[in-house]
């Protein structure tokens, strides 16, 4: 919290998504303390077998509690909506969603068991919510995620996806020691991954992977050249502090621009 108040001083451009960050973050607070374990067993030796059928956690063990969920989902909604980072159409869907207790569960398992989007359980309009979803499960994805993490370094898992919970990655950092660790857009979960390779389509020639810095040295950014795909990382080795996903990815919002720009997404 106090990191993103420092940067929407150091870059008052971007006080609009740094001010729905924080609010965000203020509603999965008074949520995340409460938070249980996930009902997985807490076990190196078999939390390291399940990597060899992956995702290791499913939507059954999260540590879902219904009526945190639909407060979760409604002031995650209504922030974005005020931010207008969400329609007014699917805000009402919203709200529509979150009073059908029979169709709540079935849509959330959907998102949650198809990472790429296309879930059975939602049409069109459920879809449209994805963003939602994804802020409003972070509370009891992390809780789990940072559980089963205390227990096994995923060093047995070298793709491309979260192996956790089959999230793509959406951040990188580069470790001191010049490693790449993926980190999950969904559990927030981080795995060891080949610094040159693509993540979404494994191209790992390197004449296709365009890469470069921002101006200050601190973030770098992978573009694949094959699916047009574009992974941001952290540099650790000319920081001040440990990587921060919440900060760095709102940060970093100007690489993205510069990486549309230049046609990737
Ligand atoms: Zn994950
Ligand atoms: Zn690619």
């Amino acid at each position: 919290m106090a990191e993103l108040r420092h940067l929407r001083q150091e870059q008052p451009d971007l006080a609009s998504a740094i001010d729905l960050q924080i609010e965000l973050l203020q509603v999965q607070r008074r949520v995340q303390s409460r938070v249980s374990l996930p009902s997985i067993r807490l076990d190196s030796d078999y939390l390291n077998g399940l990597l060899s059928a992956p995702p290791i956690l499913k939507f059954e063990q999260l540590p879902i509690e219904w009526g945190d969920v639909r407060f979760l989902l409604r002031a995650t909604g209504s922030a974005m909506r005020q931010h207008e980072a969400l329609d007014p159409a699917d805000f009402r869907h919203l709200e529509a969603l979150c009073l059908d207790s029979t169709r709540l569960p079935a849509v959330l398992r959907g998102w949650y068991d198809a990472p790429k989007g296309e879930s059975p359980a939602m049409d069109d309009e459920t879809a449209a919510l994805s963003a939602v979803f994804l802020q409003a499960m972070r509370p009891f994805l992390t809780r789990s995620a940072e559980a089963i993490m205390a227990k096994t370094s995923l060093s047995g898992w070298a793709g491309g996806t979260c192996p956790l919970c089959a999230g793509d990655p959406d951040f990188a950092v580069i470790t001191p020691a010049a490693d790449r660790l993926l980190i999950c857009g969904r559990c927030a979960a981080r795995w060891r991954f080949d610094q040159l390779t693509c993540p979404f389509c494994s191209n790992s020639d390197r004449s296709q992977i365009t890469s470069f810095a921002s101006r200050d040295g601190q973030y770098r950014l992978y573009a694949c050249d094959v699916c047009q795909r574009y992974l941001k990382a952290f540099d650790a080795r000319r920081a001040s502090r440990p990587v921060m996903p919440v900060v760095d990815s709102v940060a970093t919002l100007p690489l993205d621009a510069a990486a549309m720009q230049r046609g990737y997404k």
